[in-house]
């Protein structure tokens, strides 16, 4: 397989920056040197707080796998858009990747599918890597409505998105909002079903560039589960909240997944 894996650590609103950059600094000590060169098709990514990035950045290997990405991204570069940071500011502050859309930035902010495309087109346009997610409620998927429900959220946040923009940088993460930090996983094949659903959704609408794209799974990924979801297929990677706080659960995911 040569889809680039992915584990990415997103810190949420947690870690003051002395803290954040001590959890850095012994997630690279702790890495194997093997994972971290270049040309490995695995990347390591960390997202702590805003104000925590310049606090991480020298910890992180701007062009090799480990990565400094950021919780979110504004639509825009610069103007009267208080408390925005946009992806000039990103990319002054060391950071190339952006998780967008994601749940609790939907639920608890409100962001609707058509401000998630907008920040998608723009940060992909301006460069960096970003990190889609989609995923469904419960009642959604208890009415069996979740695979449509997550193609619709696809379609809305790449409306009108360039096909020369599907490339690499390109990255989706399915997280059902039901396993988001309840410590609730979706079992392996949920996953991989909604990841095949997902997949081919891509390859319909960007072709063979779509078919391509990383897919990482979030909700409640931890070290005992990691390995039982790579292994059911077609899963690239995950978005880890609560256990990447945790230095050694966070490795051993990222074992799981160079390993799966
Ligand atoms: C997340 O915040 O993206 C996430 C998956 O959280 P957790 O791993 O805690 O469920």
């Amino acid at each position: 397989m040569t889809r680039v894996r992915w584990v990415i650590g997103n810190w949420k609103q947690n870690l003051l920056r002395g803290p954040a950059e001590a959890l850095a600094k012994r997630m690279v000590a702790e890495i194997p040197n093997q994972l971290l060169e270049a040309d490995h098709r695995l990347r390591i990514g960390i997202a702590p707080t805003f104000l925590a990035l310049d606090a991480v950045s020298p910890w992180t290997r701007p062009s090799g796998p480990l990565w400094l990405c950021a919780q979110d991204i504004a639509a825009q570069d610069q103007g009267a858009f208080t408390g925005e940071i946009g992806p000039e500011m990103l990319a002054e502050a060391g950071v190339k990747c952006a998780i967008i859309g994601h749940s609790e930035r939907r639920n608890h902010y409100r962001e609707p599918d058509i401000l998630v495309g907008a920040k998608l087109h723009h940060a992909l346009k301006a460069g960096f890597t970003c990190v889609l997610c989609v995923g469904e409620p419960l009642d959604v998927r208890n009415q069996n409505r979740h695979e449509s429900y997550v193609i619709s959220q696809l379609s809305n946040a790449f409306h009108q998105l360039e096909n020369e923009l599907c490339s690499e940088r390109l990255i989706i993460a399915y997280e059902p909002v039901w396993a988001i930090g309840t410590g609730k996983t979706a079992t392996p094949s949920q996953a991989s079903a909604m990841h095949r659903t997902i997949r081919a959704w891509l390859l319909e609408r960007f072709g063979p560039a779509g078919g391509d794209r990383s897919i990482l799974y979030g909700g409640s990924v931890k070290p005992a589960n990691a390995a039982t979801l790579m292994a059911a297929g077609d899963i690239d990677g995950f978005l880890v909240g609560g256990a990447s706080l945790d230095a050694s659960k966070f490795l051993d995911i990222v074992h799981a997944a160079a390993n799966g």
